[in-house]
Formats: C-alpha cells, sequence, structure tokens
C-alpha cells in the first residue's frame, strides 16, 4: 500500500498520475477536511470532492473542481431567493452535498460517506478524511477571523493574514485508517499542497505526526513552492502572515521531523544544499504538472528513487 496525504487541486493532479502507474486499489488518500464548511444546510467536503472526482474522471480540468459540463442553475435561483452563492456549486456537484448530507443524518461517520460516494462513482482508492469530528480552519486577518472559505473564495484571498487557527484540532480524532495506512504502507507520499491548510491541518490531528515520525517507510514531500512561489492558492499569503520564509526550503523544514525525502523542482535548484542540510533527501524534477504525460513521469520518479532499496 502507498500512502498519500493530500489537499485538493495540487494532490489530485499528481494522484491521477500516480494510479496510471501503480494499481488503484493499492492507494489510500488521507484527505484534509479543514476546508469543509455548511452552505443552505448542507455538508461540503471540497478537497475530498476534488480528489474523487478527479480520480473518478469526472472533475472540470480546467477548473480544477467540480465536476465536468455542470450547469449552475440551482445556484442562479437560490440567489434570486436572496442567499449569497459566492461560494460556485454546480447543478451535480450539488447532489454530491446532498446525498453526503443525507448519510450523515442518517448517523453514517463522514468516512462511511466517502466511502459509499467513491463506491457510486467508481473510484477504488481508499479515500478517508483526516478526521470525522468537527474541524474548520479559520483566518485571522486585519479585516477580522473567517472561514478558510470566506477568506479564499469569498473575498478573494485579499486580507492580510495576521495567524491561522485549526478550530477542533484538540478533540479532533484521526478518522478510523489514517494511522494505520501511515503505518502499513511501504511508501508515504505528502502531495503538493498548501503546507499550512492543507497538509498543516492534516498534521494538527492528534498522532498523525507521531505515526509519520515512527513509520519505516520512506516518506517523500513533493514541492507545491516553484520558482520560489506557489503555482497557485494563497500559500505564499499563508506562509508569510505566519512570519515563514516563501520557498521550497521552508516547507523541507515545516516537514522536517519525519520527511526522508523532498522532490524539488530544477526551478529551485539552489536550494538542494540547503534542504539537504537537513538531512532530507533532495529528487530533483520537473513538477510542474500540465499533461498526464507530466504526472506520471513526476509519480515513476518518485517510485524509482524512493522504493529502489
Ligand atoms: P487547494 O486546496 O485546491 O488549494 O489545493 P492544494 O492544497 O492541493 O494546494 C495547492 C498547492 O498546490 C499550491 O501551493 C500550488 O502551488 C500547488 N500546485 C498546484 N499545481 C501544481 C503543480 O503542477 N506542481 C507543483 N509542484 N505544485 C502544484
Amino acid at each position: 500500500m502507498i500512502t498519500a496525504l493530500a489537499g485538493g487541486v495540487g494532490a489530485a493532479k499528481f494522484l491521477s498520475g500516480l494510479v496510471k502507474v501503480i494499481p488503484e486499489e493499492e492507494l489510500t488518500v488521507i484527505v484534509n477536511t479543514g476546508d469543509d464548511i455548511e452552505l443552505y444546510g448542507l455538508h461540503i467536503s471540497p478537497d475530498i470532492d476534488i480528489i474523487t472526482y478527479t480520480l473518478a474522471g469526472i472533475v472540470d480540468e480546467e477548473r480544477g473542481w467540480g465536476i465536468k459540463n455542470d450547469t449552475f442553475n440551482c445556484l442562479e435561483m437560490l440567489r434570486r431567493y436572496g442567499y449569497e452563492t459566492w461560494f460556485n456549486l454546480g447543478d451535480r456537484d450539488l447532489a454530491t452535498h446532498i446525498h453526503r448530507t443525507i448519510l450523515l443524518k442518517r448517523g453514517l461517520k463522514l468516512s462511511q460517506v466517502t466511502k459509499e460516494i467513491c463506491r457510486s462513482l467508481g473510484v477504488k482508492a481508499n479515500i478517508i478524511p483526516m478526521t470525522n469530528n468537527k474541524f474548520e480552519t479559520w483566518i485571522e486577518t486585519d479585516a477580522g477571523l473567517m472561514h478558510f472559505q470566506e477568506y479564499l473564495v469569498k473575498r478573494g484571498a485579499k486580507d492580510r493574514v495576521l495567524g491561522i487557527k485549526y478550530l477542533g484540532a484538540e478533540e479532533a480524532k484521526p478518522a478510523e485508517g489514517v494511522i494505520e495506512a501511515i503505518l502499513n504502507s511501504k511508501l508515504v507520499i505528502i502531495c503538493p499542497s498548501n503546507p499550512i491548510v492543507s497538509i498543516g491541518t492534516i498534521l494538527s490531528i492528534r498522532g498523525v505526526r507521531e505515526a509519520l515520525r515512527s513509520s519505516k517507510a520512506p516518506k517523500v514531500a513533493i514541492s507545491p513552492i516553484v520558482a520560489g512561489a506557489p503555482i497557485k492558492g494563497p500559500a505564499d499569503k499563508l506562509m508569510s502572515g505566519l512570519g515563514l520564509e516563501v520557498s521550497a526550503y521552508s516547507v523541507a523544514y515545516l516537514y522536517r521531523d519525519f520527511l526522508t525525502a523532498f522532490v524539488l523542482d530544477y526551478l529551485d535548484k539552489e536550494e538542494k544544499d540547503r534542504i539537504e542540510s537537513l538531512g532530507i533527501k533532495v529528487i530533483l524534477a520537473n513538477t510542474i504538472m500540465r499533461t498526464t504525460e507530466d504526472k506520471k513521469r513526476l509519480a515513476e520518479l518518485i517510485l524509482k528513487e524512493t522504493l529502489k532499496e
């Protein structure tokens, strides 16, 4: 088994390449749920859905999220009824959230609901939410404290970041299978995801960091920072808001207590020595994933470099 820690779009791109070079059923993906939000009474799990739709082959590849060829009639009608409609939810996508909410109300856990959705969509990988407990990432900004989605989607990440709060982190327990997957895998991959609000949240769950430290498997991260900046998303604003340098080195530093290898883009090769001084092996690669071939090549290189012994 190979286990991946994942956020949304960056992770999904990589995983779609990985399942072309390993049997999909051998993959376990532990997914961030800090971005989850309730809207119109529905439970929305953006990162789980991005990963699930991508592996099911139905993601809107242009956007990186949502379902391809979706329509937005329901949202338009909600707007006419006076609701706020800043979070883009397509009609087909809404069916997923309705289904999830019905199953949660029947008493199923988020992990059981996720399994059920994967089964219906023909996804063979084992996708597990990091926790079944309520956990929300909130951003402290110069305009006040707000949910991560409000900061990112509603306000376009325009506010100055002063700090980050993981609400519920103290009580949150890892979902069933999370610790076991980390401990029993032959390889753990930290996807190119936001190190603060996607991977940082997973690492904040009780027992996860310890499991990563004690697992005997190689643990490799793919840098989400390329040429000194994120490819998309607010990782730079969040990192600098926390007083961190925005660099690939900084990401490796955040994972230094458990990481054995780090995939660094050729464009950042001058950071190689600094990362190696943390005791982490550096694998240089072209990490920008545009085509299916790019994604496959990156996955193949990682398997070759980390599983060769
Ligand atoms: P989000 O939750 O949808 O924002 O997605 P993630 O948590 O997966 O994080 C997005 C991160 O993925 C950003 O920091 C991007 O720089 C990174 N990313 C996106 N596409 C690529 C890519 O092709 N290559 C690499 N190396 N990083 C990427």
